[in-house]
C-alpha cells in the first residue's frame, strides 16, 4: 500500500505566533485521533520553520521548506539552502511549485538543480507540476506535465527517485476556487504512474506518492482522495484554517 499525505503550503501567510498556534492545533487534533495511517506535512515560511520542526519534533507531523537554493552556500543574499532547511529538523521541501515557477522564473533547468541539491542533502523533495488552464483547453496538457517531469528529474537515479514525491497541481485550480474533478485529477495522476514507470519501472511507478493540489478544501478532499491514483492532497489556503485542514485530513477513506 502506497504511503498516504496531507501536506499544507503556507506559503506567505501567518506571522511568528499565527504560526505556532495553528501547529500546535493540528498536533492536538491528530494526537487525539487513535488510528491515522495517512502522513501530515507542514511547510510554513522559512522563518518559522525551525521552531516549528522544534515544537512538532515528537509528533507524528513531518516539515518541509517551500523552496530552497540549487547553490549549496556562499555569497546569495537572501536565498536558504537545503543543508539549512535539512538542519532545522526538516525532512521534506516543495520544489517548482507554480507561483514560484510564474514570479521568480525558475526554469526547468534550474528546478533540476535544485532537486539534485535538495536530494544530496537528504530532503525529501514535492516536486510540483501541472499545466496553465490555456494549455489544457489546446489540449496540450499531458504533454506539458510530461516535459516538466522529464527536464526536473534529468540525471536522478532510481536510488534518489525513491525520495520523490508528485505533486499534481493544475495552474488554473490554485487559488483559484476551482478544482480539478475528480475524474480529471485521476485521469492525470495515472498518466504521471505511467511515466515514471517509463522512466523509473513498475516498481517505483507504483510506490511514488501523487497529491493532488488546487483548490483542495473539505468539500472535495474526500472524493479527490479517493481516486486510485491520488495519495493524497498539497494544500494551500485550506491549510491556513485548523478546521478545514483537519476535515481535510479525515477525509480520508480508510483512515
Ligand atoms: C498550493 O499552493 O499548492 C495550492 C494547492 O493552493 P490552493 O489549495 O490554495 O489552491
Amino acid at each position: 500500500m502506497r504511503r498516504k499525505i496531507v501536506a499544507g503550503n503556507w506559503k506567505m501567510n501567518m506571522n511568528h505566533t499565527e504560526g505556532l498556534l495553528l501547529a500546535k492545533a493540528v498536533d492536538d487534533f491528530l494526537l487525539k485521533k487513535e488510528l491515522h495511517s495517512m502522513e501530515v506535512i507542514l511547510c510554513p515560511p522559512y522563518i518559522h520553520l525551525s521552531q516549528i520542526a522544534g515544537l512538532l519534533r515528537a509528533s507524528n507531523i513531518s516539515t518541509g521548506a517551500q523552496d530552497c537554493s540549487d547553490k549549496e552556500s556562499g555569497a546569495y543574499t537572501g536565498e536558504i539552502s537545503a543543508g539549512m532547511i535539512k538542519s532545522t529538523g526538516a525532512e521534506y521541501v516543495i520544489i517548482g511549485h507554480s507561483e514560484r515557477r510564474s514570479y521568480h522564473n525558475e526554469s526547468d533547468e534550474l528546478l533540476n538543480a535544485k532537486i539534485k541539491t535538495a536530494l544530496k542533502n537528504k530532503l525529501s523533495v514535492i516536486f510540483c507540476c501541472g499545466e496553465h488552464l490555456d494549455e489544457r483547453e489546446k489540449g496540450n496538457h499531458f504533454n506539458i506535465v510530461k516535459s516538466q517531469i522529464e527536464k526536473a528529474f534529468n540525471g536522478i537515479e532510481s536510488e534518489d527517485f525513491a525520495n520523490i514525491i508528485i505533486a499534481y497541481e493544475p495552474v488554473w485550480a490554485i487559488g483559484t476556487g476551482v478544482t480539478a474533478s475528480s475524474d480529471q485529477a485521476q485521469e492525470m495522476h495515472s498518466y504521471i504512474r505511467s511515466i515514471i514507470k517509463e522512466f523509473y519501472g513498475k516498481k517505483l511507478s507504483e510506490e511514488t506518492v501523487l497529491l493532488y493540489g488546487g483548490s483542495c478544501k473539505p468539500s472535495n478532499s474526500a472524493e479527490l482522495f479517493s481516486m486510485d491514483d491520488v495519495d493524497g492532497g498539497l494544500i494551500g489556503g485550506a491549510s491556513l484554517k485548523e478546521e478545514d485542514f483537519c476535515k481535510i485530513i479525515d477525509s480520508f477513506p480508510g483512515k
